[in-house]
């Protein structure tokens, strides 16, 4: 298959132009210096960047948007860079080469983790385990026993109601006797206001990523609200009164759900994005799918040539109905 994929260039030809009228939106998160597991380092982006330069016409989400609302015509072959979260390390290693290669994006932000009054609660997960000097095994909450571990902590916590979620962090770090600092710690450092704003002069859309990266399928709707429209104020306030895109944190399907949608679109967001892809692409109003930036080279290819929309389509994978 590997050579197929690589070699076959009519193969790879075919399935783009088979292609060509539907964008490609892409994921990241995280970036590096050198390959180090769970990161893209800043050699293999630089690859992809120089790859999608020679075979695809690269555009930020909000742009990509707006054509679409003004039923403008969208350029062949577009594709989309999204980056989640708002580390630094998207400003030391990705944006020095998206402005080297003149390639726009998209970086949602988790406003209250840029105003470094909080920080996300994966990160704070993962910062407990690694510091713990404990020997117990479990962690009981609620009736229930979890493993100490990062997988299945992760598990338990997308599944929780968001307020008992904070809880059971806290418990966490009772529990493990660890005191969590109020902002990220350096491995885990966000990007600062100043730094979005250099990036959003340099072809970057800054949107949304709610306030505090809640499951927005364990909110209220009150608390909906609060997340989507006030970190579109924060970030209009930083960086001026721009149409945004939103991007739902986790972004699997019991992540969001059609009230969250209405808020959202409510709200005056232009477009939003999930996590995960399958046959809808971008038929699904405010719910447009994506396909991980993070894999080795033959799935880039497979991704922004088209093939991995192919596949999808042929096998009719449906992941989420909205
Ligand atoms: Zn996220």
């Amino acid at each position: 298959m590997k050579s197929l994929i690589t070699k076959s260039y009519p193969f790879l030809k075919l399935a783009k132009w088979l292609t060509r009228n539907t964008p490609k939106i892409m994921m990241y998160h995280s970036f590096s210096d050198a390959e180090k597991e769970g990161y893209v380092s800043k050699a293999h982006f630089e690859w992809q960047l120089q790859t999608i330069k020679k075979n695809c016409v690269p555009m930020s989400l909000i742009d990509l948007a707006e054509l679409n609302e003004n039923k403008k015509p969208i350029p062949k072959n577009v594709v989309v860079i999204t980056i989640d979260d708002g580390y630094k390390n998207v400003f030391d290693y990705a944006f020095p080469l998206l402005k080297k290669y003149q390639i726009p994006a998209t970086f949602f932000v988790t406003t209250n983790f840029i105003d470094q009054t909080d920080w996300l609660w994966p990160d704070k997960v993962k910062y407990l385990l690694s510091n713990t000097q404990t020997q117990e095994t479990h962690i009981e909450f609620d009736g229930t026993k979890t493993e100490l571990n990062f997988g299945a902590i992760n598990h338990l916590c997308l599944n929780l109601e968001n307020n008992k979620k904070l809880k059971f962090i806290e418990h966490l770090s009772k529990m493990l006797d660890i005191t969590l600092p109020v902002g990220p710690p350096d491995e885990f450092a966000s990007c600062t206001w100043q730094q979005l704003e250099e990036m959003q002069l340099n072809g970057i859309e800054i949107g949304s990523h709610t306030l505090s990266h809640p499951s927005l399928g364990q909110v209220s709707d009150e608390q909906a609200n609060v997340e989507i429209g006030d970190s579109l104020t924060v970030i209009n306030t930083h960086l001026g009164n721009i149409p945004r895109t939103f991007c739902y944190p986790n972004g699997q399907p019991n992540d969001y759900n059609p009230n969250v949608i209405k808020i959202v679109n409510a709200t005056g967001y232009k477009a939003a994005v999930t996590a995960f892809p399958d046959k809808h692409v971008l038929t699904k109003e405010f719910a447009w799918r994506r396909y991980s930036g993070a894999g080795n080279e033959i799935h880039f290819k497979k991704v922004i040539h088209g093939v991995e929309m192919i596949e999808y389509q042929l096998k009719k994978t449906v992941v989420c109905d909205y």
